[in-house]
């Protein structure tokens, strides 16, 4: 029997407990959705006013050059370089992951058409987040050269779909967002290489979640937010990593003037700058971008490792609980329990997930719902403790004992669920 005690003194341990005194939580609220917008950090709002009133408002046009807002999407890529096993200059923030992953596919696709044009399979899964399968199916529409889109269930299909040695590109997310699933990034970079294919890593449920080197692993390009693990803000621009190997290899296709060479020149014609910077596009969000920096660097003064396995104990804490607490009410844990295959989150599937996910955010305990029937559970090491998985748990057994999911106002869908 796991008991409450035993969580105080866990929490007590903690090397990592002071840094939740740097986000701003509402009393009261068990936030478990850090994986889908990260809490606010305490320095964003100085960091706000001094961009606003400021660098804006005092500074004005001059801040392009005085604050230097022209290198802040490779001043924050470098920052973000150090999380995810890059050196500086080879990351850069811009856009959404949505588009940058249009950007990266068209440079993956390109590259692989200039040195074998045969190859026209680009693998993605079946349960990827949509959003990458729907630009994989835009792309190929816009482009009309008979690249076909397949879509894989598991890594033993991924194997075999490779050996007929017709893929180009294959893009995977490295923590599934739904099942928390991850993959071993040096395993499956070695088995697309094998096969002659590129491989786009989708980083959004993994960047500031698990520790992970993309360099090392000889990736060849990656995407992810910065408004998830790593609490930059609502919307807040995406990360987007190349491999030198093949940064001045081909030109992206939004080639706008902040990727051209010299934008200020106002060039009749399009010249791409060299280097990372070729995949900005237009003018960047300057107030949104700058607070990225406000959650970043509480990583850098923080230790992955020491977040991967705190991490790795609270979803082991979370699963025991669920297990010892509320075993009777048929939950189903989706998540992998094998830690080289597990992320920062925890997945069941109950046939009344909505509803039980909208009494749980009406006690305070704030975890969210995925079709079909997941109820998914982020954790953040950083601002998530031992005391609050218990707390939870309880919560998760008031609901279902009392079933309070059966009220009316908790069967009602919002436009975002
Ligand atoms: C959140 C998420 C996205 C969506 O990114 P946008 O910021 O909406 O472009 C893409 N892929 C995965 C795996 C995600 O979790």
């Amino acid at each position: 029997m796991i008991t409450r005690n035993e969580c105080l003194d866990w929490d007590q341990h903690d090397p990592l407990k002071n840094f939740k005194n740097d986000f701003a939580l509402p009393k009261d609220v068990i936030y478990l959705d850090g994986n889908s917008l990260g809490a606010r950090p305490k320095k964003s709002l100085t960091l706000a006013e001094q961009v606003i009133t400021q660098e804006w408002g005092q500074d004005l046009i001059n801040s392009w050059n005085k604050a230097d807002w022209w290198g802040l999407p490779t001043r924050v890529g470098d920052k973000i370089a150090t999380l995810i096993g890059a050196a500086a200059g080879e990351t850069v923030v811009s856009d959404s992951t949505t588009v940058n992953l249009f950007k990266v596919l068209s440079a993956a696709v390109q590259i692989q058409a200039d040195s074998d044009a045969q190859r026209k399979v680009i693998i993605a899964e079946r349960d990827a987040f949509p959003t990458d399968i729907y630009i994989i199916e835009g792309y190929i529409d816009l482009i009309q050269k008979g690249y076909v889109l397949k879509l894989i269930d598991s890594v033993a299909e991924l194997e075999s779909t490779l050996k007929h040695n017709d893929v180009a590109v294959v893009v995977l997310s490295h923590v599934n967002y739904r099942t928390g699933y991850f993959y071993d990034m040096a395993d499956i970079n070695r088995l697309v290489h094998q096969h002659g294919g590129l491989l786009i890593w989708d980083l959004c449920h993994s960047v500031g979640a698990v520790p992970m080197d993309l360099k090392k692993t000889d990736s060849d390009f990656a995407i992810g937010c910065t408004y998830k693990y790593l609490n930059g803000g609502p919307g807040s621009p995406a990360l987007l990593w190349v491999n030198p190997k093949h940064q001045n290899q081909f030109k992206q296709p939004l080639s706008g003037w902040w990727g051209h060479q010299k934008p200020f020149d106002m060039a009749q014609s399009y010249t791409p700058a060299e280097g990372i910077r070729r995949y900005l596009c237009g003018t960047q969000p300057i107030l949104s971008m700058s607070l990225i920096e406000a959650g970043v660097d509480i990583f850098l003064a923080s230790d992955m490792d020491q977040i991967r396995s705190k991490s790795l104990k609270l979803t082991d804490l979370f699963i025991d609980l669920m297990q010892q607490e509320c075993a009777d009410h048929e939950f189903e844990l989706i998540t992998p329990t094998d830690y080289r295959h597990r992320g920062s989150h925890v997945s069941f599937r109950h046939t009344h997930g909505y509803a039980i996910i909208q009494a749980l955010i009406a006690r305070g305990v704030i975890g969210d719902y995925r079709e079909p029937e997941v109820l998914r559970f982020g954790v953040t090491p950083l601002y998530i403790g031992y005391c609050d998985i218990w707390d939870a748990v309880q919560q998760i057994k008031q609901v279902m004992q009392h079933e309070e999911w059966k009220a009316p106002q908790y069967q009602i869908r919002g436009q975002v669920t």
